[in-house]
């Protein structure tokens, strides 16, 4: 069983622990770095905060966190790297592609008139699984994708075909944003045509559907959902998510589900400036403060819950490997 790359090291998947799949220490939407006004300070305030959220995720069992954030969000795997030696919690971070509407496509989409870009798109991929990325010496873990609502446009198609080759180089599995609860299914479509196990695969931001018939397409075909945007009620209510994971758990899913909340810790440039009342509960700690207890009202065990935060994310690190090369 090969080790999942973390930023500060490899690590065995047995040792991974309690397993966070899906938050941001940082993100930037692409153009960022035009807003001259932004605090050339920040990273130091950002490193604190990331240190100090945590360091409180550890006291409540937490030992490892993935930070799916792509290269085109602003991604700092530096940061990630110092919060987790100084916190104590792991953190695997990605390599790959936002989607079209809110990340950087132009550089690709260019070089997609005069070439194979998939390829193109899959040797990047592969070189921050296998070498690192940039300078920094940090390997990636996993390679996350991403798809807007409604459909798939020509570009993500693209970044999807290339992880997949990305994913059958290296055996490093697939984590993906949906939006609006669409595409998930067309997302699977794609990657497992192209040759990955769908155990290989989470499909992210499932929560934000309703409709059951939706998750069972995805589980019946053996990927993992994602139940990760617990608080992000502005999005989608977490009585609904809770409604949907509780049947899923009623039957039998639970080796396929696993847990999270997207949330972003600190954000490059400029951050935005929310109503205080609005995502009130959107924070790193909230499934345990908030939703594991009502997961118990409703008579989930405490096996169940080990099995969506401990033993999936340990099985979906390692079964990938099966796959490698
Ligand atoms: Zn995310």
């Amino acid at each position: 069983m090969r080790d999942v790359a973390t930023v500060t090291g490899p690590c065995a998947p047995d040792a991974l622990g309690a397993t966070l799949v899906h938050e941001h220490l940082a993100i930037g939407w692409p153009g960022w770095e035009a807003d001259r006004l932004a605090d050339a300070a920040a990273r130091r305030a950002h490193l604190a905060r990331c240190v100090e959220r945590l360091r409180e995720l550890h006291g409540l069992g937490v030992r490892t966190l993935v930070d799916p954030c792509p290269m085109d969000l602003g991604r700092d795997v530096e940061l990630m790297a110092d919060a987790a030696a100084q916190s104590g919690v792991r953190i695997v971070c990605a390599t790959g592609l936002y989607k079209e509407d809110m990340g950087a496509p132009a550089y690709f989409k260019f070089r997609a008139s005069w070439g194979d870009v998939v390829a193109d798109m899959a040797d990047c991929f592969v070189r921050e699984l296998t070498e690192g990325i940039g300078e920094t010496g940090v390997r990636a873990g996993l390679i996350k994708v991403a798809t807007g609502a409604g459909r798939i446009t020509p570009y993500e198609d693209a970044v999807l075909r290339a992880a997949a080759r990305a994913h059958l180089a290296t055996g490093a599995p697939i984590t993906t944003h949906t939006d609006e609860g669409t595409m998930g299914p067309e997302q699977l479509e794609i990657l497992t045509a192209e040759g990955v196990p769908a155990h290989a695969i989470v499909i992210g931001h499932c929560c934000g559907q309703s409709n059951v018939a939706y998750h069972l397409r995805l589980l019946d075909r053996g990927a993992y959902v994602g139940f990760d945007r617990f608080g992000l009620e502005l999005l989608h209510p977490d009585r609904e998510r809770l409604a949907v994971l509780i049947g899923l758990l009623g039957l039998g899913f639970e080796r396929q589900l696993v847990l999270s909340h997207d949330t972003v810790w600190c954000w490059r440039g400029r951050a935005p400036t929310l109503p205080p009342d609005l995502l009130t509960e959107w924070e790193p700690t909230h499934l345990f403060r908030r939703i594991l207890p009502r997961l118990r009202e409703a008579g989930v065990g405490e096996e169940k819950i080990r099995t969506m935060l401990v033993d999936n994310p340990r099985r979906y690190f390692a079964a990938a490997d099966l796959t490698a090369c």
